[in-house]
């Protein structure tokens, strides 16, 4: 029976310990793909992703495989992002599947994401199947790195299997355990059908493309469905998988992962987490779903030109069909016009957000700083979340402000337990608890304000760490905290995507230093410009953009032709990402200036 020959299941690891790579050889080791058409890191198939070296998103492909048994097996092979980020996406590919490969880097051992995300596959009941990767490195370790294992996440390793990703050892020995340890899915054929949808993007031929994993019964070209949460029906008009390039089925039964099109236009019918039946036969009730993602960070997205203002809004509800845990509403700025206030999972997510849209949709954007939600209590007893640095009401108004914090766990060596106590020290944190995971590895346990989190902790980690560090936090409970908003003047007006909250203690000092980098960031124009940082009516910090000589430009525009024309271009393209902020032009970079710490 084809369903005992299926398989479903996902890799999950820490960044970079080779998930993308043993893809790559089991894609090999199938024949999925061809000599001629292999590359490294195949699904990583964003040219984004490609570029980074990292997967941003979930990738699912069936595969062939016969087994020393004489079978041949049906796999579905989800690869998975390691970025605490997208760890909503990790989360949603388990769900579709019986199994996980954990691996883990033989040199580097357990880090922090290791854990975060087996123990999403353990939570989810996934068989787990351990494999030490990276064998081939003279600095590989693979017996300490078995005990870390055990010691660390508590699952048997003794049959971990020793692997190189790179070299294509252990290889098979993967996918034999994949035949015998990870269960068959046990959906019920003749029972109503029930697909969870666990991505979707939008396809302009072919509207939405839902990736599917079927739950039960059967679903072919033709039948009538539902969105049971959004109670829409449409007709099925192609069902198939990826191989890893689309290939055309006749149907997906229990058990099957894959992609379903039914002429879907509108956009907001589909969501993540909803379960697809039957409309003649419809199930009774719907899949568990998925968790909400609540974002954690908050930015403004500006068109630089404000005629594509609908074309942005356009542009969101299409990536976010692709990108469940993106979240926006339209926000007005004196300075910028009109945009969207969009939520994100942390910075890494909001610079592929942004780059997304500048790249799948042509948009030309600029981006305010990152800020957190505050809760804020107002002096007559009101609460108020505060996503937007400028709607902070007046001082006099405010009784407290309470700071997201979060719990952040830190895999270090002991020999920098040190360095990154300091650092959480310096970074307001509040030290809860700190464990040997073995002999020479300790677990530090911090609470540390959510904000200090997204400016620049994780590079300070690392480089105070020599890269050793790794870190995984969840949000955890609002904290009071003495803060201030400090607002930004150009040429003496107020420029509200400037503004900024920071901690009283570090207000003066956050003044100067921005003040000083916009100061280097914004171009000399022909008129002098006063910067000003203030809290309230009171100046902090203060600087001068001079204006530039006659003669500077007296030069440039009397050059010889060819000097002129690439200074045209370089203008033009400088003109990319500047945006006219009364009369002073302010470059993208000036908006991001808050972001960076000395
Ligand atoms: P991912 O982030 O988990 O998907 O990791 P990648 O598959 O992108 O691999 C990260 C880096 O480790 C790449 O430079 C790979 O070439 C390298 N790598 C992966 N597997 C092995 C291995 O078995 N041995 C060695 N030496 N390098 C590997
Ligand atoms: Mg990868």
């Amino acid at each position: 029976q084809r369903q005992q020959r299926i398989r479903n299941f996902s890799i999950v690891a820490h960044i970079d310990h080779g998930k993308s790579t043993l893809a790559d050889r089991i894609l090999e080791l199938t024949d999925t793909v061809s000599k001629r058409e292999m590359k490294d890191q195949l699904l990583d198939s964003m040219d984004l992703e490609r570029e980074r070296g990292i997967t941003i998103k979930l990738n699912a492909v069936e595969l062939h495989y016969r087994a020393d048994d004489g079978q041949i097996y049906i796999f579905h092979l989800i690869d998975t992002p390691g970025h605490v980020d997208f760890s909503y996406e990790v989360s949603r590919s388990l769900a579709a599947c019986e199994g996980a490969i954990l691996v883990v880097d033989a040199a580097q051992g357990v880090e922090a994401q290791t854990v975060a995300n087996v123990y999403l596959a353990i939570d989810d009941d996934l068989e787990i199947i351990p494999v030490i990767n990276k064998i081939d490195l003279p600095s590989a370790q693979p017996e300490v790195v078995r005990q870390q294992i055990e010691d660390v996440i508590g699952i048997d390793a003794a049959g971990a299997v020793l692997a190189s990703a790179k070299k294509g050892i252990g290889i098979k020995e993967i996918l034999e355990r994949i035949v015998h340890q990870v269960p068959a899915p046990d959906g019920d054929l003749e029972a109503p059908l029930k697909a969870l949808i666990f991505d979707s993007i939008y396809d302009d031929y072919r509207g939405v493309v839902l990736s599917i994993r079927v739950v039960d019964g059967v679903v072919k070209p033709g039948d009538r469905i539902r969105l049971m949460n959004s109670q829409t029906e449409y007709e099925v008009t192609e069902v198939g998988v990826n191989s890893p390039k689309p290939l055309q089925r006749d149907y997906l039964m229990a058990g099957d992962v894959g992609y379903l099109t039914a002429s879907i236009k509108d956009i907001k019918d589909t969501r993540v987490g909803d379960t697809v039946t039957s409309a003649v036969n419809p199930a009774a009730n719907p899949l568990k779903g998925y968790r909400e993602m609540n974002p954690m960070v908050f930015a403004g997205l500006y068109p630089t030109d404000n005629a594509k203002y609908n074309d942005l809004r356009e542009a969101l509800e299409k990536l976010k069909l692709n990108d469940a845990a993106l979240e926006f509403e339209p926000e007005t700025s004196q300075a910028l016009g009109f945009g969207f206030r969009c939520g994100f999972l942390g910075l890494l997510h909001m610079d592929v957000v942004q780059e997304r849209l500048e790249r799948e949709f042509n948009m030309n954007l600029i981006t305010t700083a990152p800020t957190v939600t505050y809760d804020v209590e107002l002096a007559e007893g009101a609460h108020l979340k505060v996503a937007n640095p400028s709607e902070m009401p007046d001082a006099a108004r405010i009784k407290q402000i309470n700071e997201p914090f979060v719990k952040a766990t830190i895999m270090v060596p002991n020999d920098y337990v040190g360095a990154v106590m300091e650092l959480c020290q310096r970074k307001r944190g509040k030290f809860i608890t700190m464990n040997y995971l073995d002999d020479y590895r300790v677990n530090v346990i911090y609470q540390i304000p959510l904000a200090e989190i997204i400016y620049d902790f994780f590079d300070k980690l690392k480089s105070n760490t020599r890269g050793y560090a790794s870190l995984d936090y969840e949000l955890s409970a609002s904290q009071p905290s003495d803060l201030v908003k400090i607002d930004i003047l150009l040429n003496g007006e107020k420029i509200d995507a400037l503004s900024f909250i920071t901690h009283r203690q570090n207000a003066q000092q956050r003044g100067r230093e921005i003040t000083a980098r916009l100061k280097a960031i914004i171009p000399r124009q022909n008129f002098e410009i006063p910067i000003q940082a203030a809290i309230g009516a009171k100046i902090i910090a203060r600087t001068n953009i001079k204006a530039y000589r006659k003669d500077v430009t007296a030069r440039i525009h009397t050059g010889d032709p060819d000097r002129r024309a690439k200074l045209l271009e370089k203008q033009k393209r400088g003109k990319k990402r500047m945006k006219a902020v009364g009369k002073v032009i302010v470059p993208q970079e000036a908006f991001m200036a808050v972001l960076k710490t000395d």
